[in-house]
């Protein structure tokens, strides 16, 4: 009877949430010394031009942890409500900016992306934290990107601007990072001094109708509002296609690449150029 499962469901409702929360509370507690077991490590995914060449790699968090891969998009939340993306932040920053150095033998004028948390973008140390960064590794600002989520905009314009800007001086570049998935409306875009705009998966995904109108209105607003448009997430040939008849000038995605192992990536980066020459 109705009256039998009801109690039946709710009990299995509860054990989820139950499961749930102790695996909160478990990893939480194993991120805490994540970083000194060595258990974190970046991958890199490149980014290609029209031409196919690459011009940047991003670098991706990975958590090695008893023998699995916990995905980014379930510990980089558990570390924003702790606040250790902030220590873990300029971990993988430093990290991703030693890869960039031994990238740019050979090829000097790539680019490295790295994601910044909104908490850590907030924290009062952070730009000097990325000065410091790029000064002690001896990279030119312009090859570091940063890639923020529109989310950062919601908050106090002026102080956001002003960081950005401090950052903008020492050459740095800025990327808003899954553009059309966050609330920051079209002026927000319009008062902002942003150099990349990557165009999030979901619209790529569904280029094949309604997202294309979305993805012609981006590249519209680009040439007005001179900002670089990414398209991220492309996964097939039609996708690559079409995104090229849309003059889209960059792509990142499993069609070109999964992200890669440190040294994969370093081969990669060394095949690509001895096919192009
Ligand atoms: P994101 O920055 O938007 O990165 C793109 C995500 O999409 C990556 O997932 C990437 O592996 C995946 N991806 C790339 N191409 C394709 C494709 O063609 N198809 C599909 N289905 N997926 C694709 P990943 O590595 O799991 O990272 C997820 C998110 O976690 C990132 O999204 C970013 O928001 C966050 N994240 C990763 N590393 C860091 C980090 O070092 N710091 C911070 N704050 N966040 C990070
Ligand atoms: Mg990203
Ligand atoms: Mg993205
Ligand atoms: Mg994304």
């Amino acid at each position: 009877s109705q009256k039998g499962k009801y109690p039946e469901r709710m009990a299995f409702y509860n054990l989820n949430l139950e499961h749930n929360l102790h695996r909160k509370i478990m990893l939480n507690e194993a991120l805490k010394c994540a970083l000194e077991r060595q258990e974190l490590r970046l991958v890199y995914q490149p980014i290609v031009d029209s031409a196919g060449q690459i011009v940047s790699f991003e670098a991706l968090l990975r958590w090695h942890y008893q023998d699995q891969e916990i995905s980014p998009v379930e510990f980089i939340p558990l570390l924003e409500q702790s606040g250790r993306i902030v220590e873990i932040g300029s971990w993988v920053l430093e990290e991703a900016c030693k890869m960039l150095v031994t990238l740019r033998q050979g090829h000097a004028e790539i680019c490295m992306c790295v994601n910044i948390s909104l908490i850590q973008f907030y924290d009062k140390d952070f730009v000097n934290n990325v000065k410091q960064v790029i000064e002690q590794q001896a990279i030119p600002g312009h090859l570091l990107h940063l890639e923020v989520t529109e989310s950062i905009f919601q908050s106090e314009q002026m102080q956001v601007n002003h960081k950005v800007s401090q950052l903008q001086k020492c050459g740095v570049k800025f990327s808003v990072d899954d553009f059309g998935t966050g609330y920051s409306s079209l002026s927000v875009i319009q008062n902002m001094n942003i150099d990349y705009i990557k165009i999030d998966r979901s619209f790529i995904q569904h280029i094949e109708n309604k997202g294309l109108s979305i993805v012609q209105a981006v590249m519209d607003m680009s040439k007005t509002l001179n900002f670089r448009v990414i398209a991220e997430g492309v996964e097939t040939e039609t996708q690559r296609h079409m995104l090229e008849q849309c003059g889209i000038p960059y792509m990142q995605g499993y069609f070109f690449s999964r992200p890669m192992e440190r040294q994969d990536a370093l081969a990669y980066l060394g095949d690509a150029s001895h096919k192009s020459e």
